[in-house]
């Protein structure tokens, strides 16, 4: 067999992404990376968009999930751009993964200054040729479903081949041929930068890697929720793990307990209106809910980074948390429960 090789034009394309994290975010933003780092993963994937940046991925136990998302506004300064011409397969979004202690290191100790990241990300693009099967007519005159699901048996096809019958019961005549076509294909290429700069100083990182794929948020129905004071209710869940490994949430009427039990003893957390604790700002529950989760992973999708944090679950199902910041930012994680018998 004899392989055509032929010389690929390449063209260079680029997606040039800026933004600006205010020096009254900065802090905000550090905090969010370090939480990201410490309780997901160290490679964050940037998805960025024309009117935000999220980063939604999962710890590599694949137990955790972050969702973050912070709209254009969130910035001091947004913008994106693109070639006029850019093929679509290399539009926005685009999700690029940097290292959280590059990013880490560049914020080290700058304070009260605004900072620019700027995302430098080349492609290469070249035309190809493809072969596509064309059928005419390409759709059922009777109900406009595609003509590619011939109900005939190959043997019931004529002659020609060309006999058809629809799901619908139409029937008639449907002829295939092949034909080239043109299209444009594309792939990462240089520059993959990440610099990240102040007024005086400049640093540039390379972007690890393309993200091809980015997780679906779990489609979860949540039965109970539960708003609480953020930093008072990690203190107590950092108490419940020095001795408790898993706590089990219940939720019912207007109380939410939070119970650490191990071989040796138990522990319980009562909140409830009732009981004069400022830690509970609100519990719905529809019927009790109870649910099963890792102590330690409970504190990593609960950093400190606002006052008051959500809490949804249902029983033996995930558990969403949202944690509401000083800006108006997306910041949600979800967490599998532990399976208890
Ligand atoms: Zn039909």
């Amino acid at each position: 067999m004899v392989e055509e090789i032929k010389k690929r034009r390449f063209r260079k394309r680029s997606l040039y992404a800026r933004f600006v994290v205010g020096k009254d975010e900065l802090k905000l933003f550090k905090d969010l990376i370090k939480a990201l780092k410490d309780g997901i993963y160290d490679e964050i994937p940037l998805t960025i968009n024309y009117d935000d940046l999220s980063i939604r991925y999962m710890d590599p136990s694949r137990v955790m999930m972050a969702d973050i998302n912070l709209r254009k506004y969130c910035f001091y300064e947004w913008e994106v751009s693109t070639l006029k011409d850019m093929p679509r397969i290399v539009e926005l979004p685009q999700t690029v993964l940097v290292n959280a202690d590059d990013v880490l290191y560049a914020l080290g100790d700058i304070k009260n200054q605004n900072v620019t990241f700027e995302v430098k990300l080349g492609f290469r693009t070249w035309k190809d040729k493809e072969t596509i099967t064309v059928r005419k007519p390409d759709k059922c005159p009777k109900c406009g479903l595609p003509t590619v699901d011939n109900q005939l048996p190959y043997d019931k096809r004529g002659k020609d081949g060309r006999s058809y019958r629809c799901r619908c019961g139409w029937r008639g005549k449907v002829r295939e041929r092949s034909k080239k076509v043109k299209v444009e294909r594309a792939e990462f290429f240089e520059p993959r930068e990440l610099t990240i700069s102040t007024h005086d100083e400049v640093y540039d990182f390379s972007i690890l890697d393309k993200v091809d794929d980015v997780p679906p948020v779990p489609a979860i129905h949540f039965d109970a929720k539960v708003t609480v004071a953020l930093e008072m209710f990690r203190k107590k869940l950092k108490k419940l793990s020095k001795r408790f490994d898993t706590v089990t949430f219940i939720a019912k009427d207007e109380t939410f307990i939070v119970k650490g039990k191990g071989e040796t003893g138990s522990g319980k957390l009562v909140l409830s209106y009732s009981n004069g604790n400022d830690m509970l700002l609100n519990v719905e529950a529809n019927g009790e809910q109870k649910a099963h989760y890792s102590i330690n992973n409970l504190l990593y999708v609960l950093p400190k980074l606002g006052e008051v944090a959500t809490l949804e679950f249902s029983s033996d199902l995930p558990l969403k948390t949202s944690i509401k910041t000083g800006i108006d930012a997306q910041i949600d994680f979800y967490l599998a429960p532990k399976l208890v018998d």
